[in-house]
């Protein structure tokens, strides 16, 4: 296993923000804490410090014609302060794709931010945090799956959406968390490589055995490969115990035993839809295995009480973007801060994902 590189960091100035009165400060300060909706943490004096830069930033957009998204895992004050939209990456990149603004600004991390960029190559991506990388689109390069390539020649190769441009211009069809198993059933043959997260691969190991050989690699989420099935069943038991009603939610780059523990597996989105419905039909006790950002959404979009039980896990790439460098990036971006690939990468990357618009129908 290979791991890329991330950019270095870019050098973090004193960046000082436009003047606002007061007046515009305290409205802003407002505005913030009633959409973020978490008063203990984001009190009207912590949103009041963060107020000129949400100010400024949504200045910029209007100006400049910006469109400006974010992943659901980034911090409440980009997601509810200054974003346009707000999902997972794969709706997110068709997000970027349909909106009519020419400049995209995406607040990520690099493998999302190049996948706007591959469907929607005659637009500007901006992504303020180059050295916002992933453990598992960092576990694999294109050279690792040319090896795999010459090692199988002939067999199918999967991919994962988070993975770098230059991996998906090497495979034959990119997969997302709602679509995987649906798309490897298709393949051809009775085998396929899937890369590179090896949880996932395990998932689809067992879901197409006795159909398919899959040829695994060994990258992972780190954030997800945390949880364990264990963890979850002493939950349940200690709930239980308790008279409540356990619900567990749980993204599928997961290991198979938190899988099987679960009662709801999807993408980010999809379990904070659920969540959220849960709520709503009284059954408020949920506990949700995946990144802090999720719970962060769910506890600011719920109109009913929900108590998320457990623990979330944040991923340390997601959060290294903030509202500074948004700012700096639409004032004055860096090269770094501006996604730039190569024609033939681009066009070899839609092919993949092509495939997977069509194989997923
Ligand atoms: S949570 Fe972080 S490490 Fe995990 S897949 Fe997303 S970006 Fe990568």
């Amino acid at each position: 296993m290979t791991m890329q590189m991330p950019a270095a960091p870019l050098p973090r100035g004193s960046l000082t923000p436009k003047s606002y009165s007061a007046e515009e400060i305290e409205t802003e300060a407002k505005r913030l804490q009633k959409v973020i909706n978490q008063g203990q943490l984001w009190d009207l004096e912590t949103c009041k410090t963060i107020a000129p830069l949400t100010l400024e930033i949504n200045e910029l957009k209007r100006a400049n014609d910006v469109f400006l998204i974010a992943h659901s895992y980034q911090t409440p004050d980009i997601v509810y302060g200054v974003a346009d939209s707000v999902s997972d990456s794969y709706s997110l990149s068709k997000a970027a794709r349909d909106a009519p603004q020419q400049t995209i600004l995406f607040s990520s991390v690099r493998f999302m931010a190049e996948t706007a960029k591959i469907v929607s190559p005659h637009k500007t991506v901006l992504h303020p945090s180059p050295e916002a990388g992933c453990s598992l689109s960092d576990s694999i390069t294109a050279a690792d799956v040319r090896d795999l390539k010459a090692r199988y020649p002939g067999v199918p190769v999967a991919c994962y959406i988070n993975t770098s441009a230059e991996v998906k211009a090497e495979v034959d069809v990119c997969v997302t968390s709602s679509n995987y198993l649906r798309i490897c059933e298709k393949l051809p043959g009775d085998r396929l490589i899937f890369v590179p997260d090896r949880l996932m691969g395990k998932h689809l190991t067992e879901h197409l055995a006795g159909r398919k050989e899959v040829i695994n690699y060994d990258g992972e989420c780190y954030v997800h490969a945390t949880f364990t099935g264990e963890k979850i069943r002493s939950w349940r038991s200690r709930t239980a115990e308790h008279g409540i009603e356990l619900k567990v939610l749980s993204h599928p780059e997961c290991d198979a035993d938190v899988i099987a523990e679960s009662d709801v597996v999807g993408s980010s989105e999809k379990l904070m839809e659920e969540a959220l419905r849960l709520g709503a039909e009284g059954k408020p006790d949920i506990m949700l295995i995946t990144e802090c950002g999720t719970a962060d959404r769910v506890r600011a979009e719920s109109d009913n009480e929900i108590n998320l039980i457990g623990t979330c896990v944040m991923c340390r790439y997601m959060k290294m973007t903030q509202l500074e460098d948004i700012l700096q990036a639409l004032r004055d971006p860096h090269p770094a801060q501006i996604i730039e690939l190569d024609e033939e990468i681009i066009s070899r990357a839609q092919h993949s994902l092509n495939e997977m618009f069509r194989l997923a129908e």
